[in-house]
């Protein structure tokens, strides 16, 4: 059987409904292939979901299908030819095209691929049955598995033998997590949750990048703390990530994030659920150093390295009891963003270590995300310019180091005193803090 018969009918909407998409089908129709949805945009369609990557199978191969789509004027990129697939862009979109393929080896990370025109072998191929959908242009469905049924249940279940399947792409394991953690009711497919199980180990083979994006579309559902709480239990996490274990702490900053704040500058962060999944039996500067390792190993980037680790240590800094004065000290050194990862982490930690948020802790800890949310960052009045145009101190070092103790002043003062009164201040200490104690750190001395 090479046809699939169809199974059921939508009606297209957004990206589906959209001229441009039209276009792109009749060009490659032109070349007499049939293309159709697949996958993610079918199984979102089903759902009524926002529709956002378009994901297309053809039958066409994938050179035909490039120099069909830019004789009709539209941008591709080959961006994994020699797997079958292209992608299209018109406006914001990008449609993944890939040509009907089996895959002929595989050793657990790629496939040698062959491309067909069998619309059922392609969809052997594929990893879950409501992963498996086919859609024509029209919203005529294809459901070879009867993936509907399983993905209206809540089930992810693999086509095929699913120790097989993983055997052939161990990323599948966390695909099965992740799918689940999105679409997914209790209980696990218990079959699928016990390969996922056996075969975790060729998890430690798989490449950090495509691990990383796997976890990241996993902490992107909204509630993914009892998933992750499973991949632990699988003995799936520890293999890879054994970091990545307070659930708790997970649960409570993704009920921060999804229910209990209103303000609109929290939202579902998956490097924020990370740092509150990652624990460190170190501590101090070394946690933040394997803080910091760690998210090296999954070839973050700079700046969410930087971010990452300064989560996992900044909140440490923070309590629900500290007055005004403190909390905008920690704004003036943290600034916003990086005040309210501290407080939102510092909020579930201590609700994880209480076994659940403190319902008397919960309008302080608000509080303090309110003072973060109209903060604009003041600057100290006075600057090295000052300090030298004043002839307070010679150019070098020292100059730093007054500035660094009228800071200390002017936080003291909750960021009152003006320049005037800075510049009095640093002139009547400079004997006192600088010439004579170079190396003593003023920050302490006013303490
Ligand atoms: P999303 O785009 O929301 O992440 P998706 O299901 O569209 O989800 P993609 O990674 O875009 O996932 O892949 C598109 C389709 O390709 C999947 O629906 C599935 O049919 C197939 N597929 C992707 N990765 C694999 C894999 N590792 N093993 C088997 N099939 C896969
Ligand atoms: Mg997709």
């Amino acid at each position: 059987m090479t046809k699939l018969d169809p199974t059921g009918h939508l009606a297209p909407y957004g990206v589906m409904a959209a001229a441009q998409t039209a276009h792109l089908f009749a060009a490659l129709a032109q070349k007499g292939g049939t293309a159709r949805y697949v996958g993610g945009i079918v199984r979102d369609a089903l759902l009524a979901r926002d529709l956002v990557d378009v994901d297309i199978a053809c039958d066409l191969k994938p050179e035909i299908s490039m120099a069909a789509l830019e004789a009709a004027g539209i941008r591709v990129i080959p961006t994994g030819l020699q797997h079958g697939t292209i992608t299209a862009i018109i406006n914001d979109y990008s449609y993944e095209i890939t040509t009907l393929r089996v895959d002929v080896t595989t050793d657990g990370r790629h496939a040698d691929v062959a491309f067909t025109d069998n619309w059922l072998l392609d969809a052997k191929r594929r990893d879950f049955t409501f992963n498996a959908f086919y859609c024509d242009p029209d919203g005529t469905i294809y459901d070879p598995f009867d993936g509907e049924t399983d993905l209206r249940a809540g089930r992810v279940r693999f086509i095929g033998v699913a120790e097989d399947r993983i055997a052939e792409d161990y990323l599948r394991i966390l695909r099965f997590f992740r799918f689940f953690a999105h679409f997914g009711r209790p209980p696990l497919d218990a079959i699928g949750a016990e390969a996922c199980r056996k075969g975790a180990a060729g998890l430690r083979d798989i490449s950090s990048e495509r691990i990383r994006d796997e976890m990241f579309k996993l902490l992107r559902a909204p509630r993914p703390a009892a998933t992750i709480g499973d991949m632990v239990g699988f003995s799936v996490l520890p293999v890879i990530l054994p970091e990545l274990k307070n659930i708790p702490r997970l649960r409570i900053v993704e009920w921060l994030e999804t229910t209990a704040l209103a303000d609109p500058a929290i939202t579902i962060d998956p490097l924020r659920r990370m740092a509150a999944l990652f624990a460190s039996d170190k501590t101090g500067n070394d946690g933040i150093a394997h803080a910091a390792q760690f998210a090296r190993s999954l070839r973050l980037s700079n700046d969410e390295i930087e971010r990452f680790s300064l989560m996992t240590a900044s909140f440490r800094l923070i309590d629900n009891v500290m007055d005004g004065k403190r909390i905008r000290r920690h704004l003036y050194h943290l600034g916003a963003d990086a005040f309210r990862d501290a407080v939102i982490m510092a909020w579930a930690d201590r609700a994880a270590m209480a076994g659940r948020p403190v319902p008397g802790e919960n309008a302080r800890w608000q509080d303090m995300l309110a003072v973060a949310q109209d903060w604009q960052a003041p600057q100290l009045p006075v600057k090295g310019r000052d300090i030298l145009k004043a002839q307070l101190v010679p150019p070098g070092p020292m100059m730093g180091q007054l500035l660094r103790l009228a800071e200390e002043y002017w936080l003291e003062n909750d960021m009152a005193p003006d320049h005037t009164a800075l510049m009095a201040y640093m002139a009547e200490h400079i004997a006192d803090h600088i010439s004579t104690q170079k190396h003593t750190n003023p920050t302490q001395e006013t303490k």
